[in-house]
């Protein structure tokens, strides 16, 4: 099978699944109060979504991210990752890997491990429990903080994802930075992006990292390092924890030149873009046929248009989305 390398020469070797667009939280940059999640009959069943990341297996995908919404509350999604975890023993996959809001994560994380996952991305604003209620709408942080915990003792190397927000978060990064030094844990700050309408202006919450950067090298020595993902990130060392600091700025920075990864959402939808709204059906030609010529022939022509780059911008107050759907349809 050909290796999948788009008009500009890049190998897609990188595929973030969203299994789910549902979620337990509703954060307040992410999605509305009330939200509208997609009929059930619309989301492809958990064999149907092993059957299509298997064909970009196939096609020269080495790592997998699922994530969503929350992945972890799909019912019965440690089927599809225990059965996607057989690429990895084959070694056709290099890493099976979450990003989790780590609500479920005490009851998941041991078996996780089990099916072969060995990283996994936690998203926590704050260790502010009254904050986190605010942000999350009503989630519980001691929950998360024991999902943590767990993932931890059961051996998953934790990252943890910060978006950085004006008038919310910014006092306590160095607090953070601390938690995850002690625990072992890297750490990635996001910029709030223009991904689907929500309850507010994200202009009010947008807080450009250049900034907050700045404002934490007065206290830390960052000391910038190779490391890349081929994704948004940036990353740091921090000298005085030994850690990881990333910084991930796709409303500042271009980093599309290297980028290595589709979307695909839990309909089949795949977008070759995060910031661009153009997308591919392969939902369609996986359920026209049980042979897969059909589904291979629809994601060649669809990584033949994967554009060369993204057009965010968020400096027009009032504005709607740059992107309409939500950050919960492709997860980030
Ligand atoms: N529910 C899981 C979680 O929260 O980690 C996975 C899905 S969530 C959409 C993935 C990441 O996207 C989270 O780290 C979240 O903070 C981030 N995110 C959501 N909406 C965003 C937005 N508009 N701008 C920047 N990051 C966003
Ligand atoms: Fe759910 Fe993650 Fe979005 Fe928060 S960021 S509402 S946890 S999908």
């Amino acid at each position: 099978m050909t290796s999948m390398i788009d008009p500009f020469g890049r190998a897609v070797t990188y595929l973030r699944v969203s299994v789910t667009d549902r979620c337990d939280f509703r954060c307040i940059y992410c999605m509305a109060e009330d939200m509208t999640f997609l009929p059930k009959a619309e989301v492809l069943s958990l064999e149907e979504l092993d059957r299509l990341c298997s064909a970009f297996v196939r096609r020269g995908v080495r790592k997998l991210r699922l994530t969503g919404g929350e992945p972890l509350v799909r019912r019965n999604v440690m089927s599809l990752i225990r059965g996607l975890g057989r690429h990895l023993k084959t070694g056709d996959l290099e890493e099976l890997t979450l990003t989790s809001n780590g609500s479920q994560l005490a009851r998941f994380a041991d078996e996780l491990v089990d099916a072969g996952v060995r990283r996994i991305n936690v998203s926590l604003d704050t260790l502010d429990p009254d904050r986190f209620e605010a942000i999350t709408r009503w989630g519980k942080l001691d929950k998360v903080m024991e999902g943590i915990e767990a993932a931890r003792r059961a051996g998953l190397h934790v990252k943890i994802n910060t978006v950085a927000l004006k008038n919310f978060n910014e006092d306590e990064l160095d607090r953070m930075i601390e938690f995850c030094g002690a625990n072992g844990f890297d750490m990635t700050l996001i910029e709030t992006m223009p991904l689907g309408e929500i309850d507010q202006d994200r202009t009010d919450q947008y807080l450009p990292l250049s900034q907050v950067r700045e404002r934490l090298e007065s206290t830390w020595t960052l000391t910038d390092i190779p490391y890349k993902t081929g994704g948004p990130a940036r990353y740091t060392e921090i000298a005085e924890t030994g850690r990881k600091l990333g910084f991930i700025t796709p409303l500042t920075h271009n980093f599309c030149e290297g980028c290595n990864r589709v979307r695909l959402t839990c309909t089949g939808t795949l977008y070759m873009c995060l910031g661009q709204d153009d997308a591919a059906d392969l939902r369609a030609p996986l359920r026209a046929s049980e042979a897969d010529e059909l589904l291979d022939a629809a994601i060649d022509e669809a990584i033949g248009r994967k554009p060369k780059g993204h057009d965010f911008v968020i400096e027009r107050r009032g504005e709607g989305p740059a992107v309409g759907r939500h950050m919960s349809v492709t997860g980030g």
